[in-house]
């Protein structure tokens, strides 16, 4: 498993998902749209439904996650992830597990986009 590129490609999904922060509200809840008699409006500085501090925490909170599992697999070539007693000689072979199945589950939300890969799928 290209651990790498999936590291890579989560970054990519996060820092698309922190570009429109500011954009994503909660719906006609929000102040950020407001209707009047003459039409619509749409202003995020007067947002009062918390979404796009929600979205950026989540986006922070995303990328710690990713940075510990990058820390734990360090530089492994887990190319042959998955294949019968890959891991029987690492004495971490635990946390490596866990921190790669974390990092497939962060990527599953984003399986229909052109760069996913199916090796990626839990
Ligand atoms: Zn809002």
């Amino acid at each position: 498993m290209d651990i790498p590129a999936l590291i890579a490609f989560l970054r990519a999904r996060l820092a698309a998902l922190e570009a429109r922060a500011e954009h994503l509200h909660d719906g006609e809840g929000c102040s950020a749209h407001s209707e009047f008699s003459w039409g619509y409006e749409y202003d995020p500085q007067d947002c009062d439904c918390g979404e796009p501090d929600r979205a950026r925490a989540h986006v922070e909170a995303t990328r710690r996650r990713i940075d510990w599992c990058a820390e734990v697999l360090g530089r492994r070539d887990l190319s042959n992830y998955g294949q019968f007693g890959a891991l029987k000689d690492d004495p971490d072979a635990l946390a490596v597990t866990l921190a790669v199945e974390i990092l497939r589950l962060e990527a599953l939300p984003y399986a229909s986009h052109y760069d996913y890969r199916e090796e990626w799928r839990p």
